[in-house]
């Protein structure tokens, strides 16, 4: 390129202004965690932050949009995690530009865009520029002459150069069913000096080929069919566009570099490393991979901690966890042995904190998440490594290629060693693992996560009812354009038309008592669960109140409807009835004093514990709310104190909580925190609490007491831990608290009336008693030793002589091993030479013995130790201790006098003359 180079930076800007000048509106990259949606890990493509709005369950202010999307494949369907380090294209964290259309233009505006920018705005040789279009090579789908048309008609472009593929290539699906349809891919030919295979026999270069010349761009997606069964299709209302295009492959094109890893963007974190590593170009170039690996785990580490994903043992934290230690690992390649990563790191967020403020905003955690897990890896990395050396080396001599599942996972529950290193490892010296047997032995190690209850998965089928409801509703004048209007924050009660009731999946025209449905009304109050805030209850009745629906749950089936739950409780309701839906107010108090306190719970935590600590997941019941954050350890109890009490502090200053709507990049911007894993719309609902010094300022769609003082208290009742480096929180508000005060009032009066003292004075009373208690302890141990002493007295009675050897072996009652070495030394005294006793006794249900020899009789052969393993063997029980003196301990304790009936005969046969 005879000009400039443009950087990373600049082709990202000039790909969302085009699209912006040509009527888009820019989104803002949704989080790497995909809201609402727990059955995807991560976001993996840029359609993710949009796949509601083409399934028809969520509606946007705007008709065509742009982005530049960030996206982890790293686990799943989409895991490039194995070529990552392996070649120049592969990556876990990358980005992806998108510019959307939703019901608005279509093929031919995607087209002609795309070539404009490729080859007017980029200046890519038209020559170059080849395009593949659908042709369904199961004959069913019409090929797609629309696409095919509009690349032919573009100035320059060359018409042989437009290619038609079928399914596998060219053919778009979202899911087994649902929106789909045909796709036309951009490709470039980079000339031959790009082949990868040249000189191999039969090989053609060619797109689609299995060479390195041809590079697939861009793929513009059409949506044009829902997919109602592996054979019908049917075609949209309303098509769609949906493109991408790897942001790293065309800044590569871009900057004419021949590997992603070469271009602006990673580049630099390949040149700090090397600093770090003090190797010269020559050795870097040498060892590559690792430079490669380092790179992109670092940028991936960096982006993930940003959107809260800290190192953890589970699922999206497992991934930050692994990728850190995988970078740690190939650190030490060359010659990396101290924790470096976060410097890697620190690259990242200062080349792409511009564009992605989260990475500035959390430099810090960023810093200390990374560093304290490398150092945490650093501690066993090495035992690990030995460890699987050795297995390997096992496997080798048996002649066998597999190590077992079970012993990689020991390997991890041991030394913390991810999988993915065993198997680096493992691959490097030629052996495989058992990735189904490692998960299997994995999954009983798991913890039970609960982790939230099974996505509340919608048929489409199901959305088809209520979207046909709506329709209906919409063209008969019912129902506003928006759909059901909603409005839990200004009222509690509404009046309006019960539109529509739907039974087991049926509208239904009218209800009986019991019936289990679900209800339409114009306009609800009640809110619907979001955010951690559960749904609201109450009652919908008629006017005339001839009949009455207990509303247990709400529900969003499809965009713009809102159902309430219920059952009839009495009369018959029907459709066109007029109703007055009113929200159960107590309960709806309590949800609010618990929601506004969870945001000063938030505050107080950050400022106690420090910016680290970020929400990672909340409740807001009526009864209680639980709040989850990042924080690597144990919250301790001076600081659980101090963040009641500056909750608390916070409620006394009875501040007006602000509530404002605006564009949400504003309040990002402004610092407003933003819920992890939670979806927004463009205007976001802002809570700003403390009056002219706000200490609170969060995103949030919840419901809010007026004044923080309507909380009443809130008390602390749990801290623990949720996942590895997650804490919870649980506390209490106003009724509750209440409850639980009055109650422990009570429990604190009663328990001083017990012991005759009054609750101010409970704890010294409680003191005086224990010491009584102990003193009492004592004595009666004193008295029991007497009564063991006297016992034993008379047992010496039973000594009998064996070969000249006083032999006493016997049980005494209820004696513990203090008080049956204290006769042993009596013994001992009273009979110093030519002496065995064996002392038993069983406490608790528990045996001890103890065996005495004298000093003499050890020349004669007798031994302590061995005669108390002789008599604890039978009773399950092992012993030791000296020659003149063992104990032991055992389990079944009724073969105590059986194995002391046998003493006399062991010193018989053991005893030289
Ligand atoms: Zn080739
Ligand atoms: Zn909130």
């Amino acid at each position: 390129m005879a000009s400039k180079k443009p950087t990373g930076a600049e082709i990202r800007k000039t790909f969302l202004d085009f699209f912006e000048e040509h009527g888009h509106t820019f989104v803002a990259s949704a989080s790497l965690v995909p809201g609402g949606d727990q059955t995807l890990l991560f976001t993996n493509a840029g359609m993710v932050q949009f796949k509601d709005v083409f399934l028809g369950t969520d509606k946007r202010p705007y008709k065509r949009a742009t982005d530049s999307q960030k996206c982890m494949r790293v686990a799943g369907k989409h895991n490039d995690l194995e070529d990552v380090g392996r070649d120049s294209i592969h990556h876990t964290f990358f980005e992806m530009l998108g510019n959307w259309s939703f019901g608005d233009y279509y093929k031919k505006e995607a087209i002609t865009w795309a070539w404009q920018l490729l080859t007017d705005v980029w200046g890519l040789p038209k020559e170059n520029i080849w395009s593949t279009v659908f042709r369904d090579d199961k004959g069913n789908i019409p090929q797609d002459d629309e696409a095919a048309e509009a690349w032919r008609g573009q100035p320059g472009m060359n018409p042989a150069h437009v290619l038609y593929f079928g399914r596998k290539d060219n053919f778009w699906e979202m899911a087994e069913t649902g929106p789909c349809g045909p796709c036309s891919e951009i490709h470039l030919d980079r000339g031959l000096k790009y082949c990868d295979k040249q000189g191999v026999p039969g090989h053609i270069c060619q797109v689609n080929g299995d060479c390195q010349r041809f590079l697939e761009l861009w793929n513009l997606v059409f949506i044009q069919y829902n997919r109602l069964s592996p054979t019908e299709l049917e075609p949209l209302p309303a098509k769609h566009v949906d493109t991408g295009m790897g942001f790293e492959r065309i800044v590569s094109v871009l900057q004419d570099v021949d590997s992603n890893y070469r271009t602006d963007l990673l580049w630099p974190l390949i040149l700090t490393t090397q600093k770090l590593a003090g190797y010269s170009d020559e050795q870097r170039e040498a060892n590559f991979t690792p430079f490669r690996v380092i790179a992109d785990h670092a940028r991936a580490a960096a982006f993930l901690i940003a959107d809260g994903v800290v190192p953890g043992n589970l699922g999206r934290n497992y991934v930050t966890r692994m990728i850190i230690r995988r970078a740690y690992r190939f650190g030490g390649k060359i010659g990396l042995c101290e924790p470096f990563l976060a410097k890697v790191a620190e690259v990242v967020i200062n080349h792409y904190g511009d564009f992605y403020p989260e990475l500035k905003r959390n430099r810090k955690s960023i810093n200390i998440s990374i560093t304290r897990e490398e150092e945490q890896f650093q501690r066993t990395l090495d035992r690990a490594t030995t460890q699987l050396e050795d297995l390997l080396n096992k496997l080798g001599k048996s002649r066998q290629t597999i190590l077992p599942g079970d012993q990689a996972a020991d390997l991890y529950t041991t030394y913390g060693m991810p999988f993915e290193i065993t198997r680096d490892i493992a691959r490097e010296r030629g052996f495989d693992v058992d990735e189904t047997g490692f998960n299997q032995a994995m999954e009983e190690h798991r913890l039970a996560s609960g982790a939230g209850k099974a996505m509340g998965d919608l048929g489409g089928e199901e959305v088809e009812i209520y979207r046909q409801v709506v329709m209906d509703l919409q063209s008969q004048g019912s129902l506003s354009e928006i759909g059901v209007v909603y409005d839990p924050y200004s009222r509690l009660d509404v009046s309006g038309k019960l539109l529509s009731m739907v039974r087991d999946g049926h509208p239904i025209q009218m209800a009986n008592p019991g019936d289990e449905l679900e209800v339409i009304l114009p306009e609800t109050c009640f809110y619907v669960e979001s955010g951690g805030q559960v749904s609201d209850t109450g009652t919908i009745r008629d006017v005339g109140d001839t009949w009455e629906i207990e509303v247990k749950d709400m529900r969003k089936p499809a965009a713009g409807v809102i159902v309430h739950v219920g059952n009839v409780i009495s009369g018959k309701p029907q459709v066109g009835d007029e109703a007055i839906a009113s929200v159960d107010t107590q309960r709806r108090r309590d949800i609010m004093r618990n929601h506004t306190a969870t945001h000063l719970l938030h505050a107080v935590l950050r400022k106690v514990l420090g910016d680290h600590a970020r929400q990672a997941g909340s409740l807001v019941a009526p009864d209680r709310l639980r709040f989850d954050f990042t924080h690597p350890e144990a919250v301790t109890p001076p600081q659980l104190t101090q963040i009641e009490a500056g909750v608390n502090q916070h409620i006394l200053g009875d501040y007006q909580l602000k509530i404002t709507y605006k564009p949400l990049e504003q309040a990002i911007a402004e610092g407003a925190m933003a819920l992890f894993g939670e979806k927004y719309t463009e205007t976001v609902r802002t809570i700003t609490i403390g009056g002219d010094k706000p200490f609170s300022y969060e995103l949030c769609g919840g419901t809010h007491v007026n004044e923080t003082g309507d909380i009443g208290i809130c008390l602390l009742t749990s801290e623990g831990s949720v996942a590895a480096g997650i804490r919870r929180i649980e506390a209490v508000t106003g009724r509750k608290a209440y409850e639980i005060i009055r109650s422990r009032f009570a429990k604190s009066a009663q328990a001083a009336s017990l012991v005759g003292s009054t609750p101010d004075n409970l704890p010294e009373k409680i003191v005086s008693v224990l010491d009584e208690l102990n003193s009492l302890r004592k004595q009666v141990s004193a008295l029991r030793q007497n009564q063991v002493a006297a016992e034993f007295v008379l047992k010496l009675q039973e000594t009998r002589m064996v070969d000249g050897v006083r032999v006493i072996a016997t049980r005494l009652s209820d004696a513990d091993m203090d008080t049956l070495r204290q006769m042993a030394d009596r013994f001992r005294q009273q009979y110093p030479t030519h002496s065995v006793a064996v002392l038993g006794s069983v406490k608790d249900g528990r045996p001890s013995i103890i065996a005495a020899v004298t000093e003499d009789l050890i020349a004669r052969g007798l031994n302590a130790v061995e005669l108390v393993k002789f008599v604890a063997a039978p009773l399950g029980g092992a012993g030791g201790g000296r020659p003149t003196l063992a104990q032991a301990g055992g389990k079944d304790a009724s073969q105590l006098e059986m194995a002391l009936g046998k003493v006399e005969a062991w010193v018989k046969e053991n005893i030289h003359p």
